[in-house]
């Protein structure tokens, strides 16, 4: 028995120590641990664990990253993990993560006060900013997202027309309002019915759905419905199934047909506002609207929206005039700060120049990544909005039927390697990439290396 005693001893440390150091290596911690945490508790709280639903990222087979901090291009999520940031909270941040100046003008506001319920000079610097950006919009009233602005400008619409119908473009996002949460019917301009429960028939029904860039079902509609339209409300470039320019004339044509028959025309540039040139859409691609929807950009990353034009009509809008819309938080003097200081850093510098020269600089490399793996890819940029969709064959997406054809689980594939990699692009095919002041060539660079394996990583699926 000693004997075995001393042969066993050392065994059974021998053996300890080796379970130990085994233990050490495996199972290696998840990279996204604390996040993981985070989201199993968020979903116990709220439905999906989130506040907005792109945000859980269910679409591309991963959990939700929880953020720490951003800064400049970057955004670390909570387990220490840097990414070169393209959602830029989906828009508003065309300067970047905590631009320093827009930091000092709202917490200079904090410190007298973040909310009055009565009138603060800020508001009318930043409408004063914007009308000399888009002279279109004429007078503007501010609300506290681009849903608010959507919502009021339909109103609007219809109180000044004095009609009913609205139509909207297929896959065009306006927010969660619940007329334009619509599918279109079976044939090209019939009335809409509802994409989501609890929007009654009725609703929709005022609603008709036609195609972006299908000209001739937008002469359809007019003479089917003309008299009776209140407004075409569009994106003058989609954004939210994807970035699709307009084909050369059809914005013009659409503004055209709306004059005949006596509607407005509605440009949503929640997204392209401040964003596509100094004056919008409108502004760079010379059509103009009577109504103009506004958010994110001029919001400079706090809650806004806003919606403008017509002065003849927007004196409709009370206490001016009849049409009732009104709001607690709207022209919050934080955002009100946030904007201008945004505003007046995109006026001063040569920031659309160099979003340009990046945006082309990720467009090519895209491309080359596109070609180097033989994955079919259309790369569609406007300015620092791009969507490379994975479309079969990479033919040129036109609209949402076209957007539709996309090869989602490669664009999953897509994602995931982008965001392990440290490249963090909206997680669903559907959304336009952002790109800021804040991003730097060699962060660009870095993105096309690591979309090239991703891509070849994406044929693979
Ligand atoms: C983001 C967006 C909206 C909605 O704005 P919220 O502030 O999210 O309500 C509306 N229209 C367009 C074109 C948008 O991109």
């Amino acid at each position: 028995m000693p004997l075995l005693g001393r042969f066993l001893q050392p065994a059974i440390l021998f053996a300890a120590c080796y379970t130990l150091s085994m233990k050490k290596k495996t199972p290696p911690v998840s990279r996204y641990a604390k996040s993981e945490a985070l989201f199993a508790k968020a979903r116990d709280l709220m439905p999906g664990g989130v506040s907005s639903p792109v945000r859980s990222f269910k679409s591309v087979g991963r959990d939700a990253l929880f953020i720490q901090s951003g800064e400049g291009p970057a955004i670390i999520d909570v387990d220490g993990n840097s990414y070169i940031d393209y959602v830029m909270s989906y828009g508003p941040l065309i300067l970047g993560h905590s631009h320093p100046a827009v930091q000092a003008a709202v917490a200079k506001q904090i410190s007298h006060g973040s909310s009055f319920g009565c009138c603060s000079a800020s508001e009318i610097e930043l409408a004063a900013m914007i009308r000399q950006a888009m002279p279109a919009v004429e007078m503007i009233r501010f609300v506290n997202s681009g849903t608010e602005a959507v919502m009021s400008a339909l109103r609007l619409a219809r109180g000044f027309t004095g009609r009913s119908l609205i139509v909207k473009m297929a896959g065009g996002y306006h927010g969660h309002v619940d007329s334009l949460l619509v599918q279109a019917g079976s044939g090209a301009t019939t009335h809409g019915h509802p994409s989501s429960p609890g929007i009654p028939e009725s609703v929709t029904a005022n609603t008709l759905v036609i195609a972006f860039n299908d000209l001739p079902a937008a002469q359809e509609v007019f003479t089917k419905f003309g008299p009776q339209i209140a407004a075409v409300i569009t994106e003058p470039i989609m954004g939210n199934i994807g970035v699709v320019t307009p084909q050369a004339g059809y914005l013009e044509a659409l503004r055209k047909l709306c004059e005949a028959a006596g509607a407005l025309l509605i440009f949503d540039e929640v997204m392209t506002g401040f964003r596509v040139h100094p004056s919008g859409a409108q502004g760079l691609l010379g059509v103009t609207p009577d109504l103009t929807c506004l958010g994110k950009i001029i919001g400079g990353g706090l809650p806004v929206g806003a919606y403008g034009g017509r002065r003849d009509i927007m004196n409709l809008v009370s206490p001016a005039g009849p049409v009732y819309q009104a709001g607690t938080l709207s022209g919050n003097p934080l955002a009100m700060q946030a904007g201008i200081t945004t505003l007046r850093l995109l006026q001063e510098t040569d920031i659309y120049q160099r979003l340009e020269v990046s945006g082309k600089l990720l467009e090519d490399g895209l491309q080359q990544s596109a070609q180097a793996t033989s994955c079919p890819v259309s790369v569609q940029r406007c300015g620092s909005m791009i969507t490379p969709f994975f479309s079969p064959g990479g033919t040129a997406v036109k609209n949402y039927a076209d957007a539709l054809t996309c090869d989602q689980a490669a664009f999953a594939k897509f994602f995931q390697v982008l965001l392990d990699g440290g490249v963090l692009i909206p997680p669903s095919q559907f959304e336009a990439w952002f790109i800021s002041a804040a991003h730097t060539e060699k962060d660009i660079k870095k993105t096309i290396t690591l979309a090239e394996q991703a891509m070849r990583a994406a044929m693979r699926t």
